[in-house]
């Protein structure tokens, strides 16, 4: 039998295999559950080479599929605060090197500046961790290549979706000034929040908020002050629906904040976190400005034919903390296992039923309502300056924080108490009540009065 080789590396394919991928007949020889020939194996193409198209890969190139992990920019950095949960780091083996700051302490601010410490109930050994997306991600995507992935340094530029489900999908791609082609059966898009993927199979659009950020370098007493302290600020001067936020890094803060409703203003919005912070950063020299969409729901569509959506890519970045690392390689990792299962390793062709059944259904049965709520709460809290000064009494309250840390830590809903529920909600209700009616009478309250007497 004649062979040929495959364009990226050395392996053969069959030329049966090639033939009936080129066949135009409706008489599909190549049904989703006819098993693959020994030297066929699936082949995989992830676009995209962040937590999540790295953690696809990995779990891909690990369960026998044969993968190619598109990366355009390996040396860059993705714009992000870099905070991640402790859960992250044994689900995902990250080594302790990589994490720049544990974060022991946290304070919350609200409009009128009131302040709370909102780390009170971790525990000796619990804390956030602080990374830099680069070194992460190259981290991420050295164990999928480890692992048998094909990394390629690349910009993917075109898809061709197949007219017959049977055909394979065209990845065009450029290499310096070269453009090259890949046919691949399966693609996981983990191309971030502007999507080419998602384009290409029509998987609609969703809202974006735009994030901003400055990495800012201190003076050494002030970068004390933020060694193992992050600071989350609430308010209309920093965000009409979000929240601004200083994470300490390696040698630097970020200092930035993020709006759906409002982006044009976000440079008015940075100016308000900085002015905000400022005897805390005065003296410090400005590193990096970045800016990047965040995804607000997930897409439409995540799963069309032999393509799935994963991370920002499919929309999983949670509203209220704006989280989307350990998300985006969870989903990555479920999608890559998902195409494992479904295909016994590599040696069964696959099709759109069993990317819903394994990899969507799974993950919509996990976390969606977790994404459902945190929209809630965002809906409640972030509106108004009245609802953010409820939302900052009551992380004072320590059961309230006890909840959230082991929500947001360990990613699963922390067993509650009943009595305590009914008290926190209670407490919520009183209030938002409260400065609301605080709120309406600042509201009605005329300063030239005040001048008066002044
Ligand atoms: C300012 C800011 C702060 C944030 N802070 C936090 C935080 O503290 N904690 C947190 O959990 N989340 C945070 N997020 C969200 C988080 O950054 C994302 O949810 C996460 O990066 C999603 O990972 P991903 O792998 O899906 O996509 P991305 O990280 O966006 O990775 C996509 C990758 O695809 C590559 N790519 C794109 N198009 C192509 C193409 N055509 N060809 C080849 N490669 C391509 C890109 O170069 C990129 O490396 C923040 C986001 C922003 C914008």
């Amino acid at each position: 039998m004649a062979a040929i080789t495959h364009p990226l590396h050395s392996h053969t394919l069959t030329l049966k295999h090639k033939l009936i991928y080129k066949t135009q007949t409706p008489c599909y020889k190549f049904k989703p559950t006819q098993k693959l020939t020994i030297s066929s194996r699936l082949r995989a193409a992830v676009i995209g080479g962040g937590p999540a198209g790295s953690s696809a890969a990995e779990a891909l190139a690990s369960g026998g599929v044969e993968t190619y992990l598109f990366e355009r920019s390996p040396d860059g950095a993705k714009p992000c605060g870099g905070a991640i949960p402790l859960c992250m780091l044994d689900e995902f083996s990250i080594p302790q090197e990589l994490i720049d700051r544990k974060v022991t302490h946290m304070k919350i601010i609200s409009p009128s500046n009131l302040t709370v410490d909102f780390g009170k109930t971790l525990k000796p050994n619990e804390f956030i961790s602080m990374v830099r997306r680069e070194v992460l991600d190259s981290y991420l995507r050295t164990r999928a290549e480890s692992k048998g992935a094909n990394v390629v340094k690349a910009l993917v530029t075109k898809i061709d979706v197949p007219d017959l489900y049977n055909q394979p999908y065209d990845i065009h791609y450029t290499v310096g000034n070269k453009m090259k082609k890949l046919s691949v059966d399966v693609i996981v898009g983990a191309d971030g929040a502007n999507s080419r993927v998602a384009k290409a199979i029509h998987a609609g659009d969703y809202a974006c908020a735009i994030a901003f950020q400055e990495r800012i370098r201190l003076p050494d007493d002030k970068m004390e002050y933020y060694q193992n302290l992050a600071e989350m600020y609430v308010g209309n001067d920093v965000s009409p629906d979000f929240y601004a936020w200083v994470f300490p890094k390696c040698d630097h803060v970020a200092v930035g904040t993020g709006t759906v409703c409002s982006k044009p203003d976000i440079k008015k919005f940075q100016q308000g976190i900085r002015s905000r912070v400022l005897p805390k950063i005065a003296g410090g020299k400005v590193i990096k400005v970045e800016a990047h969409p965040i995804p607000e729901h997930p897409r439409p569509v995540r799963v069309r034919g032999r393509v799935a959506l994963v991370g920002d890519a499919a929309g999983y970045v949670t509203k209220c903390s704006g989280e989307g690392i350990y998300f985006a390689a969870k989903s990555g990792r479920m999608c890559g296992e998902a195409i494992v299962k479904a295909s016994e390793g590599g040696y069964r062709m696959i099709g759109e039923s069993d990317l819903k059944r394994e990899y969507l259904k799974q993950w919509d049965d996990k976390y969606i309502t977790t994404f459902r709520f945190l929209d809630l709460l965002q809906h409640v809290f972030y509106g108004s300056n009245y609802a953010r000064e409820a939302l900052v009494e009551l992380c004072g309250d320590e059961y309230v924080q006890r909840m959230t840390f082991e929500s947001y830590l360990y990613k699963k809903l922390a067993k509650g108490d009943r009595w305590e529920d009914f008290k926190m909600v209670s407490s919520t209700i009183g209030s938002l009540i409260r400065c609301k009616l605080m709120g309406k009478e600042m509201e009605s309250f005329d300063p030239s009065v005040l001048a008066k007497f002044v």
